[in-house]
C-alpha cells in the first residue's frame, strides 16, 4: 500500500464542457506527490470535483467565493462535489478550500480554480411598456415575489436527490441564451439567468432530474412556475407555464411531466424559461447535461 497524505491524494475530475470527458483526469494514485492541482472553467459552468477521503469524516465541505459546497460520498473512500461558477463571477484565480471534518481533527485541501470569462452576447427585446416600466404597485409585487423565490433556495436537503444523467425539460429552439446581456426597449437590464426554449403551447415540460417540488407560483415576471429542489443546493426552475401539474412538497422523478409550455408572466410567446441554481450560483442549465459522477448513475 502506497502511503501518501490525503493532501497529495487529491483527485479532481473536471467537467469542462465538451472539451474533455469527465474521466480525462487521472486517479489520485496516478498523481505524483505534491502535484499542484488547478482546475479551470468558464463563467456559468459546472465543475465536478472528486476527492479521496480516508476514514469516516462527519462532513466534507468546500468554500469558494463565499459559497459552501457540500461534498457527498460516491464510493468507498471517495467524495464528490458539484461546483457552480456564477455567470458573473470575477474571472481570474480563486481558491477552493475543502475542509474534511473528523470527530477529532480537520484536514484542509486547497485547489486553484482558474475562472475564465464567457463571451455573452447582447440580446435586444421589445416588450409592452407596462411590462418594463413598472408602476409602484407592480414594483412592490415583484419585490415580494422575488423574496418568495429566493426563500425557496434556502432549503438544504443534506443529500443529492438526483442521479447522473440530467435531461432537457423540453426540446425546441433556444430563443434566449443563458447569460445574454439584455437590452429591453433600449434599456440595459440584468443578464438572462436561464435558457429560453421555444415550444408550442401545451408541450409537456418534464423534470430535468428527480427531486422535490419546493415551490409552485404565479408571479408577475415568471408567470406560472415550478422550482424543483434536487438536494445539496441544486435547484431547477421552469417558468411561463400554461399549467402546473405538481404541488409543493411532492417528489418527482426524472422525466416526469411537471407542467405545460405557455406564455404566462412576461413572455413574448410560448416558451420555457429553464433556470438552474447551484450553491447560489446561476449556471447554464445545458452544462448539467454533461455532468457524470462515478457511482451516481
Ligand atoms: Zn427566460
Amino acid at each position: 500500500m502506497i502511503r501518501l497524505s490525503t493532501r497529495t491524494l487529491l483527485v479532481l475530475g473536471l467537467l469542462f464542457a465538451s472539451i474533455f470527458p469527465l474521466n480525462f483526469f487521472p486517479h489520485a494514485q496516478d498523481l505524483p506527490a505534491g502535484t499542484h492541482v488547478q482546475l479551470s472553467g468558464k463563467q456559468g459552468e459546472v465543475l465536478v470535483v472528486t476527492l479521496p477521503v480516508s476514514g469516516h469524516p462527519q462532513k466534507v465541505v468546500g468554500h469558494l467565493l463565499k459559497r459552501d459546497i457540500i461534498f457527498f460520498p460516491i464510493a468507498d473512500g471517495e467524495y464528490a462535489g458539484l461546483l457552480g461558477l456564477d455567470m458573473q463571477d470575477r474571472p481570474g484565480q480563486h481558491d477552493l478550500v475543502i475542509q474534511v471534518e473528523y470527530p477529532d481533527r480537520q484536514e484542509e485541501h486547497k485547489v486553484t480554480i482558474l475562472l475564465m470569462k464567457e463571451d455573452y452576447k447582447v440580446q435586444h427585446l421589445k416588450l409592452p411598456k407596462k411590462m418594463v416600466d413598472l408602476d409602484s404597485k407592480t414594483l412592490a409585487r415583484v419585490k415580494k415575489e422575488s423574496k418568495v423565490l429566493h426563500q425557496a433556495f434556502d432549503s438544504v436537503v443534506p443529500k443529492p436527490l438526483w442521479r447522473t444523467g440530467f435531461i432537457e425539460p423540453v426540446q425546441g429552439r433556444v430563443s434566449g441564451r443563458f447569460g445574454s446581456r439584455r437590452v429591453i426597449n433600449g434599456q440595459s437590464k440584468r443578464p438572462h439567468s436561464g435558457e429560453d426554449i421555444a415550444a408550442p403551447n401545451g408541450t409537456p415540460v418534464v423534470a430535468m432530474n428527480s427531486g422535490v417540488v419546493r415551490l409552485t407560483m404565479d408571479h408577475f415576471f415568471t408567470g406560472k412556475g415550478v422550482v424543483l429542489d434536487h438536494g445539496l443546493g441544486l435547484f431547477s426552475m421552469y417558468f411561463h407555464l400554461a399549467d402546473v401539474d405538481v404541488s409543493q412538497g411532492q417528489m418527482v422523478e426524472k422525466g416526469q411531466t411537471i407542467g405545460k409550455v405557455g406564455a404566462t408572466g412576461r413572455a413574448t410567446g410560448p416558451h420555457l424559461h429553464w433556470g438552474v441554481r447551484l450553491n447560489g450560483s446561476r449556471i447554464d442549465p445545458y452544462s448539467l447535461l454533461k455532468v457524470s459522477v462515478k457511482g451516481m448513475s
